[in-house]
């Protein structure tokens, strides 16, 4: 029942993201719209509320409980009152993984980030506290790392992304604080903790220490050539930690090196990152660049790096064939911000669930639109894992969460799949202190939720909406399956 607040009160409990207010729906979107956030809802899919629902007794397991594990849940323990829920997920803790850029960038701390799962796994929901060591699909089973069995009608993956700082040669985690190397991405969800994010913080004061006296210390920043979550975070800490020394007036010799061949997909938004990069001290961009190993010692990065030549002219197209060749590039550095490989965890790349081959071979075969697994109808993915052309975003994961539940309750009732995923995608690449660039995007291309916003330009709004909003939002709506 909707507990009675004053909209003062829950506001500041709003804002806090005080996850045990006990905050209603109402409440909650009543001052969403109180402070602006009901405009801004962003592509807002469908509610799970106004979606279909069975009453069979069916027994749901969900791997993972991280956005999309427990959104997921959320919205499935809503649409199916008479199903028995198990959850497999080893963290009690939460982390809000956007805000780890907020922490690196000096504006949030590690509290602000950290939630507690026990608040959002239902009381009669199974929750056994550990990891999928080994999937079986033929079976309707998986095997725990504690040698548990758990059996299922239906599944729902949600494991997420791992990190690969060792397939980067000379590199391991605990360089990460040292030697001028940082990376946000480093943290550990089963801890809650979040270092990577911390010192990357003090990396951005060591930088601009460096800078003082007219010193223009090298400073890399790299993407790798695997898919990543949030493919804005690279650029997000160049443009922030470069208007950290640019609002004392220092500079840096910032090298952007990426292993893509733009800054970004969409050709407005790339044409805006070119622009915002002007704003700043030398930028140099350097692309198709993968970084593959390091001297932490002698700071040297050393990168594969692609290039074009010309080949045997054709007649016929009255052109040259371009042949692509590879090279190793050494470049020697002051500081680097390091955002490692990634691919999906070992359990699914050693499981019949994943892609069997091709560049998405080992992530969750899901069909694109309906996100049920291609070979095995009574699984479904959410999340980072799916093997999916868009979207290792929360914003995607939030999308996926009416799509999965829709077509899950449609397969238990043995009627066809309805719900589509679009694609949807949200990057929000914060360009300075106060401005980000509202990237919206889908398989067909840009779709901004306020159209009459021109999404290529950095705006306050949107940075406000991101530092003050959807923190608050994602604890007390979309974890909860309320949007
Ligand atoms: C630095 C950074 C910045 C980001 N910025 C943004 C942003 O601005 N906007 C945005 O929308 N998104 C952003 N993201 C991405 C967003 O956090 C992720 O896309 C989102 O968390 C994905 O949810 P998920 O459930 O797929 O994975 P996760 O939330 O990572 O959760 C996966 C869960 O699965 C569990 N798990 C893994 N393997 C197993 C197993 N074998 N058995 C059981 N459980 C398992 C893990 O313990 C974890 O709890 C950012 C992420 C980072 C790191």
């Amino acid at each position: 029942m909707s507990k009675k607040i004053s909209h003062s009160k829950a506001l500041v409990e709003l804002l806090h993201g005080d996850q045990e207010s006990g905050m209603s729906r109402r409440d909650a979107m009543k001052l969403m719209g109180l402070t602006g956030g009901a405009a801004m809802m962003m592509g807002a899919p469908v509610s799970a509320e106004a979606g279909p629902s069975s009453d069979k007794k069916v027994k749901v397991l969900v791997v993972g409980a991280g956005a999309g594990g427990i959104m997921a849940l959320a919205r499935l323990h809503s649409a199916l009152p008479n199903a028995e829920f198990t959850i497999i997920a080893p963290n009690e803790t939460h982390l809000y993984q956007p805000g780890q850029v907020f922490i690196a960038a000096g504006l949030y701390t590690h509290d602000d980030v950290v939630g507690h799962n026990k608040n959002f796994i239902p009381s009669d929901v199974n929750w056994i506290k550990d990891e999928v060591k080994t999937f079986d699909p033929d079976n309707n089973k998986v095997i725990t790392r504690a040698d548990k069995e758990v059996s299922y009608d239906y599944m729902v993956v949600a494991t997420g992304i791992v990190y690969h700082y060792d397939w980067i040669k000379g590199l391991t985690e605990a360089d990460i604080g040292t030697n001028g190397i940082s990376s946000v991405y480093l943290n550990n969800l089963e801890e809650g903790t979040t270092k990577g994010a911390e010192v990357t913080w003090i990396w951005f004061d060591e930088l601009k220490e460096a800078a003082r006296g007219g010193k223009k210390p090298t400073a890399i920043y790299t993407q790798p050539n695997t898919p990543i979550k949030c493919g804005g975070a690279p650029q997000k800490i160049l443009y922030l930690s470069a208007d950290h020394l640019r609002k004392e007036n220092l500079g840096a010799n910032f090298i952007f090196a990426t292993n893509g061949g733009k800054l970004f997909g969409l050709p407005t938004i790339d044409a805006s990152l070119h622009e915002v990069q002007k704003r700043y001290d030398e930028i140099t961009n350097k692309f198709k660049h993968n970084l593959v190993a390091m001297d932490v010692k002698n700071k040297v990065a050393t990168f594969e790096e692609r290039y074009e030549i010309k080949g045997e002219y054709d007649e016929d197209l009255k052109e040259y064939d371009m042949i692509t060749k590879k090279r190793m590039v050494d470049i020697k550095y002051d500081f680097i911000h390091v955002v490692p490989p990634m691919g999906p965890p070992q359990a699914m790349v050693d499981s019949p669930l994943g892609w069997q081959k091709g560049t998405a071979k080992g992530w969750l075969e899901v069909d694109q639109k309906t996100l049920q697994h291609r070979r095995y109808p009574n699984v479904f993915g959410i999340g980072d894992v799916c093997g999916i052309p868009k979207g290792k975003t929360g914003g995607s994961a939030r999308h996926h969460g009416p799509i999965l539940t829709g077509n899950l309750v449609s397969q238990i009732n043995g009627e066809p799949l309805k719900e589509v995923f679009d694609g949807y995608t949200v990057c929000p690449l914060k360009t300075q202190y106060g401005k980000i660039v509202m990237a919206e995007f889908n398989y067909e291309g840009l779709a901004p939720t306020m159209p009459f916003l021109d999404p290529a330009t950095p705006r306050w709004f949107w940075w406000a909406f991101d530092l003050y909003m959807l923190k608050p939002m994602y604890w007390h709506l979309m974890l909860k399956g309320w949007f």
